[in-house]
């Protein structure tokens, strides 16, 4: 009976979610409707009948949103754009573990290019993403593009790694523990703070203590904002 009682309960705040989604859903379909900057590859074609097709579909419109947004701030070029365009996927991955997105980049003559940026809308069955649906995408979605702008500027990444390489940084001088896990992903998370400091609310990240080592990988990655 208590698991009845549980799997109600989930089942309940599952409906609101995407209760909230579709609304939600609708608002960006209005703003979008003119705005389709990037086409997204959306697989999630067998699932059509299932509550992650509508997700996945909000999905797009939050990441169209978004590159929308760093396009009108001049953070990424129309060249960007149009890398970007047909490279971002939505898949369905049944055993993803704890890997909501992925970076794939290809070396061609000396030079790294963007293969795909991947979600996985597998993400959508765990309920504490539900929770926080458009925010979550968003963070997915600059952290990869943090990967993308290391790639494209190879000297700024050389500098960044410097800093924890030359002070072996503590945990306290990243941003997030999966910052800590590979100097990848420690310009990919930090590039990422960055972005969210802008917005008042940022709840992207816990609040951190800003070390003089984190500070200065902040700083190093000012340029690029400005
Ligand atoms: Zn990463």
């Amino acid at each position: 009976m208590k698991i009845a009682y549980y799997v109600l309960i989930g089942l309940g705040i599952l409906w609101l979610n995407i209760t909230a989604a579709k609304t939600l859903s609708d608002d960006i379909s209005q703003e979008m409707a003119q705005n389709a900057l990037i086409t997204i590859q959306n697989n999630n074609q067998t699932l059509k009948n299932d509550v992650y097709y509508s997700l996945s579909l909000l999905t797009e419109k939050v990441i169209q949103k978004e590159i929308k947004i760093l396009s009108d701030l001049k953070y990424i070029s129309q060249e960007d754009v149009e890398v970007l365009s047909g490279n971002i996927n939505l898949v369905y991955v049944a055993q993803y573990g704890k890997n909501y997105g992925n970076f794939q980049a290809i070396k061609q003559h000396n030079q790294i290019n963007l293969k795909n940026i991947t979600f996985n809308i597998n993400l959508f069955s765990s309920e504490i993403f539900l929770n926080d649906f458009v925010d979550d995408i968003r963070r997915i979605l600059l952290h990869e593009l943090g990967h993308y702008v290391s790639y494209q500027n190879p000297t700024l990444l050389q500098k960044f790694n410097k800093i924890c390489k030359k002070n072996s940084c503590k945990k306290k001088d990243y941003v997030s523990n999966y910052a800590f896990s590979s100097p990848e992903e420690d310009f990919a998370e930090t590039f990422a703070y960055r972005y969210f400091q802008r917005e008042s609310h940022n709840k992207f990240y816990k609040p951190v203590n800003e070390t003089n080592l984190l500070k200065q990988k902040l700083n190093l990655l000012e340029d690029w904002f400005e």
